[in-house]
Order: structure tokens, then sequence, then C-alpha cells
């Protein structure tokens, strides 16, 4: 297998692959990769999905605005700084905080407001990832100020046209790919990602999305197989979803990056782990090296659906924990318990750029 530099044919090829045999050594080189860039740990970050009200009507997701089939929740702050205060105790190192995009005033004050207090209560001991979306500069400065320190802002897919037909009119390509450019040079380390196994996509158009992440220097990624939501309109086009081939090109994809990208942090995320009982363990082993255990208050989970199947939404972040651990220990992996586990990236560009 070619290791450099990494050609567009090449990447289609990796993402292409079926053979179980050739699979098998994609991802076993991808695993190698990972543990001489970035190491053995994996990093746990505690997920809280605060609030599934959104202004937006992305067609693909269970959460968008005129979606009425469930009911939507915001948590309080208390009810927030109680999952942080667990992952503190669980020693997770870092949390990500979640939710649908909302730009108001009050939404804006808010996030400033508890990313500043779960500072405080950890004694700054929990970094801060947020996800929430499309935001003005001066509101990224002002989270940024509060003490979040990582922001995860999928671009979706690479393929405007592609874009353009997951997304109504006024959802905006180029101002999605800007956001990224202010986190940046805000100071935040960026993540990025897509969806995999879109209606519509193509493996070139999946090997253009590892180029994108390149060409954009991001530190880290978050992607994840497409898994379809019954009452949203991109349903209808997903009528021959195949949960064994979105599996297959999430790890694809996984390995694909970590050879093309080797010192990011990439996330092995909830969606695998939705198609198969071991879809995260697998990650892991193709080059993943983040995981995002949900410790979301149990009572809030069956309302957070972006797609279907979502697992463990009837159980408790302790028993999460638990499983967890051992599922990755059982693979023989390290987990990285109160440690940040930043994209080892993201620090060698910064002092190459000193
Ligand atoms: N609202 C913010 C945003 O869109 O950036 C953050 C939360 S949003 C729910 C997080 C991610 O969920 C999106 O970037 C999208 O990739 C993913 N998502 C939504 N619907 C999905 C689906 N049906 N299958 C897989 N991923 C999905
Ligand atoms: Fe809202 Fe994010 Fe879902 Fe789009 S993907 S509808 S912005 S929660």
């Amino acid at each position: 297998m070619t290791t450099t530099p990494i050609e567009r044919q090449d990447l289609v090829r990796m993402i292409a692959c079926e053979d179980p045999d050739e699979r098998k050594k994609l991802y076993d080189s991808a695993y190698d990769i990972k543990l001489n860039q970035v190491g053995k740990l994996v990093y746990f970050r505690g997920i809280i999905e605060f609030s599934n009200i959104c202004t937006k009507n992305c067609y693909y997701c269970g959460i968008r605005r005129e979606n009425t089939a469930f009911n939507r929740f915001s948590m309080t702050k208390d009810e927030i700084l109680e999952c942080a205060q667990l992952a503190h105790e669980y020693h997770y190192g870092s949390i990500v905080l979640q939710a649908g995009e909302r730009n108001d005033p009050d939404f804006v004050d808010f996030v400033t407001d508890v990313v500043h207090r779960i500072k405080l209560i950890s004694n700054n001991d929990l970094g801060i990832t947020l996800s929430l979306g499309e935001q003005t500069q001066e509101t990224y400065r002002r989270w940024f100020e509060a003490g979040a320190h990582r922001y995860l802002i999928r671009i979706e897919t690479s393929n405007q046209n592609l874009y353009r037909s997951l997304h109504p009119e006024d959802h905006d390509f180029d101002r999605r790919l800007a956001c990224i450019n202010i986190l940046r040079g805000i100071g935040y380390q960026v993540g990025t990602g897509v969806m995999i196994g879109l209606p519509g996509q193509t493996v070139e158009d999946l090997a253009d999305d590892i180029l994108f992440f390149r060409n954009l220097d991001v530190d880290m990624i978050g992607m994840g197989p497409y898994i379809v939501h019954h009452d949203t309109p991109m349903a209808v086009e997903a009528t021959d979803f195949n949960p064994a081939r979105q599996l297959r090109l999430g790890l694809n994809m996984i390995a694909a990056t970590r050879i093309a990208l080797k010192d990011v942090n990439i996330a092995a995320t909830t969606a695998l782990q939705a198609l198969d009982p071991r879809g995260r363990e697998l990650g892991l082993k193709a080059g993943a090296n983040i995981i995002m255990p949900n410790i979301t208050h149990t009572r809030y989970r069956s309302s957070y659906q972006l797609y279907e199947n979502k697992p463990c939404l009837d159980e408790n972040a302790g028993l999460c924990r638990a499983c967890l651990s051992h599922r990755i220990t059982g693979i023989g992996e390290e987990i990285g318990y109160g440690k940040w586990g930043d994209s080892p990236h993201f620090h060698k560009r910064n002092q190459s750029n000193k």
C-alpha cells in the first residue's frame, strides 16, 4: 500500500475496499500509524446533548425544526453541571456540549455561563469541546474566552452540489466553511467531518472529503455513517439503506483518514455503534483514538434522536462507563483517564508557526 504521498486514487481504493483480507490489511496499517503518531491511549469526551431545539432544517436530521413528532427539551444549567461533575468524577478529561443550532442572545449567554461554570467546578481540569453549529465570530470568541478550547463543526460533505441537496436553500456551504476558518483564527482546536454513505454520495466524494480535511489542516475528525430517520425528507431517498455497507464505509473512511492525516484525533462515533454493537471498538481498531461516552441524563436521551436505532437510550452514565471501559480494555487498548488528549497535530502546527 502506498504511504506517501497519498493520492486521490489511493484513497478511492481504500474507501471502496470490500474484500475481508484486504480490509484487515488496511485497518492494520491505519492502526500502526495511529500507534506511531498519536499513541495507544484512547481519550474520552463525555458528551452532553443538552437541547434538541434547532432553528435549522437539515433534510437528514431527526431533530430538524419541522419535525413535530417528539418533545423538545433544554436541560437546565444545573442539570448540565451535574453531568459535567460526573464526567469529572469519572476522570473523563474532557466533555462535549452538543445541541441543535440556536443563535439568539439568551442561548449565547446560557452557553457562555455554562462553559465558565464547568471550568470553575472542575478546577479547569475538564477540557471543553463545543458542537453548536454556525455562530458569529463574536459568539465563538465569547465561548473561547469562557474556557472552551475545541470546536467540532462538520462540513457534512465537501461536494457542494451534494451539500445543496441535503439542506434547504438558506443553509450555505460557504458560510459553514467560513465558520471553520473563523474558529481556527480565534485559537480553537478545530474538528470537522462528514456523513458517510449519504444517498447520492460516491466513493470519489468521500476521497475528496479526506483531501478537504487535509487541505484545511484540521486537528480533529468526527465523522460517521449516515443513518436514516424516518421522519425526515431524506428517508424517501434512502430506500436502499444497507447497514453492513454503511459500517464498512465508516470503518474504511476512518482507516483512510488516519493514513492520510496521520496525527489528528479521530473519533469512533456513536453512529458506528448504532450499526453494530461493536462498532466503536472496530473504529478504534481501524485507526480512531477518541470515544464519546454519552453522559446526558437518561430521561432526555430518547428525545435526542438524530437517526434511528441510537444505542444506550436507557442506560445511565455509570452503566455507559462500565460497559465502555470493559469493551475498550477487552480489545487491548488503554484509556487515557484524566487527560485532555489534545490533537498532537494542533500542537505541532502551533510550534512550527512560532
Ligand atoms: N446542530 C449542530 C450542527 O449541526 O453542527 C450540532 C449538532 S448536530 C446534531 C451533529 C451532527 O449530527 C451533524 O453535524 C450531522 O453530521 C449529524 N447527523 C444528523 N443527522 C444524522 C443522521 N441521520 N445520520 C448520521 N448523522 C447525523
Ligand atoms: Fe439542527 Fe444540527 Fe440537526 Fe441540522 S444537523 S437539523 S443544525 S441539529
